[in-house]
């Protein structure tokens, strides 16, 4: 077996561990391969493993890797998308997980509606107020919740977000119980479910599922050091 279908193996099996102690069903959460700066043949090793669903956080890598990978494969952009890069992007990907803001929802929309697309989207979340972080602070999303729906080609289909980088899992967790908690509020205020949560990376995906994740983004503990 190759050492990434060796480390994708046991991925799953954490990730089913930890559904269990969740008291969760293991196909409640989908495993996001992040497989950025990676080159093709080695996303072939994971897809010979039987990985399908890919997240890259650049347009320009989705543009060149997609064509030379088997069709089957799914792929979310989890990184920002600047405006110019929108119509490029929309027909390459299953899912934009990283919408920050109202303007670029708009073009999504906008854009969305010149190519008859509908596309899913999640809202990216600024859970430590962190300056240097993208996001919808949690007052701008209660704010612009509704001219949000509003963009009636958009499937908004839940949150995402990246906690501040250099915090052991435990102290992840209170920015994944503080998405979950927004997610329930802002359904309740739209009367619209939300169902997916985008949270947890290699070093902390164990503690976002025991607090409902229900995509985890993994790259490092895949495909080893960027
Ligand atoms: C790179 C990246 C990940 C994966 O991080 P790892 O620590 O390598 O698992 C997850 N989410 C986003 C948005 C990323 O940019």
């Amino acid at each position: 077996m190759s050492d990434i279908a060796e480390r994708l193996n046991q991925i799953r099996e954490r990730i089913s561990t930890a559904c269990t102690r969740a008291g969760r069903d293991a196909s409640s959460v989908e495993l996001v391969a992040v497989s950025k700066t990676k080159p093709v043949e080695v996303i072939q090793e994971a897809v010979d493993a039987g990985q399908l669903l890919f997240g890259e956080n650049r347009v320009q890598e989705v543009l060149l890797k997609r064509p030379l990978l088997p069709s089957k494969l799914r792929w979310h952009l989890i990184g920002p998308l600047q405006s110019n890069k929108v119509r490029k992007i929309l027909p390459q990907v299953e899912m934009i997980e990283a919408v920050d803001s109202l303007d670029i929802a708009k073009d999504i929309n906008r854009i969305g509606a010149e190519l008859g697309l509908h596309p899913k989207v999640l809202l990216e979340i600024n859970v430590a107020v962190e300056s240097s972080k993208h996001g919808f602070g949690a007052t701008q999303i209660r704010e612009q919740l509704e001219e949000l729906y509003g963009l009636d080609r958009l499937y908004i289909q839940g949150l995402m977000c990246i906690p501040p980088f250099d915090l052991t899992p435990e102290q992840s967790r209170k920015y994944f119980v503080q998405l979950r908690t927004l997610r329930d509020e802002l359904e309740k205020i739209g009367g619209a479910p939300l169902p997916v949560l985008s949270m947890g990376m290699s070093h902390d995906f164990e503690v976002a599922i025991e607090e409902g994740a229900t995509l985890v983004r993994v790259g490092t503990a895949i495909f080893g050091g960027r």
